[in-house]
């Protein structure tokens, strides 16, 4: 097994410290991006220590660097992955010290993107530099991509790359984004590594209708036939669908929770369709809408509008709805259903799709999610990996498209609860404790050393 016993974690995690500090200071806000800096940085960083790395730009502004190194044996390729670009700050007085100081104070290190993801980000590019500095004999290739746009749909990041340069892509193994989340089970402690993602369909809808004086009321008014049919949907429950993911999931939770747990982990997992999950978990931490989420399509309407005044019937009425499906189900399903429940006002109504992509998964029989299950058991006394369904996307979806095992595995401690954390992303007072930097550069290299098969 590697020995890690040569590295001193704690000089390693102030320098990941350091650099988290000094990526947080770059404002890539998106829109507009402006990840250029963020890649000239990484890069310069890179070079000094004799590390070459290419920028591709996507558009004016819109970097992605890759770095690669090459082992001395044909093996795996391991790619890193991260996003540079942040959501926008929208309270900038509500943040205790400013959103792109990168301040290190009070045990962590704030700023937008600190969570998500630039922290990530650093314990990666820490991970190449160890491997560099160490002259670590190993197989395969070991590549760092810190890319730009995840937040506006990734035109200018991993999709484009995937499609305009997927030599330099493709990859065997992929660690990203999205896992890596500490779940406290009963006794047991255990760290999402997120297997699959859902699919999404974003879509607007339109009813035309009879315009008219309010005063008159009519029975073709776009508003009220465009009500009945998004409490239709929001109402509808799609057919349960069970990912392997989830399936493994629910057993290995179910059984942390004991005897109660194993029969809910059952019952959720059957073709029992009409469970009441509210009742089924009460006493347990696990949340009705967030179980349901994970075993069925879901719909959610978002946006509407319609009208222009207060006595006129408009003519028209618009929504967005927001449609997530598991591994298994597809877009033209989505529509049979939509037209289905549309029933007598299926004839008049317009669709338009907004946005979709494909559900993806990579299995937990693949030899790299061994790997990280076995890092995770080793290194975390006490702590065990388990698969995870991510309800929103990553990039880790593109790179799954070219045939990549991709799993997202961001490990985190302890410190802050899950609860807390969520509230932080994309929120005011963005910031990681340091443990979870040392920790998670700790588990990174560590995973990375298996996967390349260090000698
Ligand atoms: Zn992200």
């Amino acid at each position: 097994m590697p020995d890690n016993a040569k590295l001193d974690w704690k000089t390693v995690a102030e320098e990941t410290t350091k650099l988290l500090s000094e990526l947080l200071q770059l404002d890539t806000t998106n829109p507009p991006g402006n990840e250029k800096i963020a890649a000239d940085y990484l890069q310069g960083l890179l070079s000094q220590e004799g590390i070459e790395s290419q920028i591709l730009e996507s558009a004016p502004g819109r970097s992605n660097l890759i770095a690669r190194l090459k082992g001395r044996q044909p093996g795996k390729r391991l790619m890193l992955l991260s996003h540079t670009d942040v959501v926008p700050v929208n309270d900038p007085d509500q943040w205790k010290y400013p959103p792109f100081s990168g301040v290190v104070a009070e045990g962590y290190v704030w700023g937008r993107g600190a969570l998500d993801m630039k922290s990530m980000t650093a314990t990666e590019t820490m991970v190449m530099l160890l491997f560099k500095r160490l002259k670590l004999d190993f197989a395969g290739e070991l590549i760092l991509a810190a890319v730009a746009d995840e937040e506006q749909g990734s035109s200018y990041g991993g999709n484009w790359l995937v499609q305009n340069h997927p030599d330099l892509m493709r990859s065997d193994y992929v660690l990203n984004e999205g896992g890596g989340m500490p779940l406290q089970i009963g006794e047991q402690v255990f760290y999402t590594v997120d297997t699959t993602e859902k699919g999404l369909w974003w879509v607007r809808l339109r009813f035309k209708g009879a315009a008219g004086h309010a005063s008159v009321p009519h029975q073709d008014n776009a508003i009220a036939k465009s009500a009945r049919l998004i409490d239709r949907l929001a109402g509808h429950q799609f057919p349960k669908q069970i990912a392997p993911a989830v399936q493994e999931f629910f057993v290995r939770v179910g059984q942390a929770l004991g005897p109660q747990g194993v029969r809910a982990a059952q019952v959720i997992t059957s073709d029992n369709q009409q469970v009441d999950l509210k009742s089924l978990l009460a006493g347990t931490p696990l949340d009705a809408n967030l179980v349901y989420a994970f075993t069925h399509t879901t719909c959610s309407p978002t946006m509407i509008r319609a009208g222009v005044k207060e006595n006129v019937i408009p003519a028209r009425c618009e929504f967005v709805l927001d449609f997530r499906f598991v591994p298994g189900y597809s877009r033209e399903q989505i529509e049979e259903t939509i037209e289905q429940l549309a029933g007598e006002l299926a004839a008049e109504l317009e669709i338009e799709t907004i946005q979709h992509h494909p559900a993806s998964e990579s299995p937990i029989s693949d030899p790299f999610y061994q790997i990280i299950e076995e890092t995770v058991r080793q290194e975390i006394p006490g702590a065990q990996a388990v698969p995870y369904l991510l309800t929103g996307a990553t990039d880790s979806r593109f790179m799954r498209q070219l045939g990549a095992a991709a799993y997202g595995f961001s490990p985190l401690s302890t410190q802050m609860s899950l609860s807390e954390r969520t509230k932080l992303v994309h929120s005011a007072n963005e910031r990681i404790d340091i443990g979870s930097l040392k920790l998670g550069v700790k588990l990174l290299y560590t995973i990375a050393r298996r996967a390349l098969q260090v000698v």
